[in-house]
């Protein structure tokens, strides 16, 4: 635990690293230009898949350098899959897929209902492989955790057994809702901030996620 993630549940990781809070803050300020906004988070989102990658199992295979045989540290097992919920959570693939290059990507059609804030999904669209595969739900905002837990139900359907969560704001009723519903998963955030508005919003954040990345408002 640290100042920056008071009392949070065991599985939830604040990434502290000084470029993804420096970043962070340019993403929040309402000055930041869309272009900007859209660079800014494909390089954190970058950072943050270094961070949600740190554990993957390695293995060693045999290889020849150009001087002698070695016994050399591989990545194991089949590749990530990465699974933006459309569409902010798009945002952040890009700068994932520089770091993993392999990665196979799911996509998760989901938008919230203005009045009930509850997920609705429109669209869904996974690789048959799932169930062998480490899933890494993409998402910038962790607001009430709803569209988050209804995502991760979802992938648990279609056979996912091991998935970790990916947000760059958290507040600490959507990491509770989404903990709670699903206590095995890991969850990655850049900073957890103080809750929610009245509309759903997190405060202070960074306003909308998917308008700021594309312009819409
Ligand atoms: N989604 C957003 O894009 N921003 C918020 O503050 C909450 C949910």
């Amino acid at each position: 635990m640290s100042a920056l993630s008071p009392d949070l549940p065991p599985t939830v990781t604040v990434v502290e690293h000084p470029l993804v809070r420096h970043k962070l803050t340019l993403l929040r300020d309402k000055r930041t230009p869309t272009a900007d906004f859209r660079r800014i988070a494909r390089e954190i989102s970058l950072l943050m898949a270094y961070e949600v990658t740190r554990h993957l199992p390695i293995e060693d295979i045999s290889i020849e350098t150009p001087l002698e045989t070695m016994e050399a540290p591989y990545l194991s097992g089949k590749k990530l899959c990465f699974a933006p919920i459309l569409r902010a959570g798009m945002g952040l693939l890009d700068g994932m897929l520089d770091l993993v290059p392999s990665a196979r990507v799911g996509h998760i059609g989901m938008y919230r209902n203005p009045q009930t804030l509850g997920p609705v999904e429109y669209y869904l669209k996974l690789p048959d492989d799932i169930a062998e595969r480490l899933v890494i739900v993409i998402d910038p905002m962790l607001a009430t955790g709803n569209s988050a837990a209804a995502a991760v139900g979802r992938l648990k359907e279609a056979g996912a057994t091991q998935i970790r969560f990916v947000c760059l704001l958290a507040v600490p009723e959507g990491l509770e809702r989404l903990t709670a519903e699903h206590p095995d998963i890991e969850v990655f955030t850049a900073a957890v901030d103080r809750g929610l508005d009245d509309h759903g919003y997190i405060r202070p954040g960074l306003g909308d996620a998917g308008d700021r990345l594309y312009g819409t408002k």
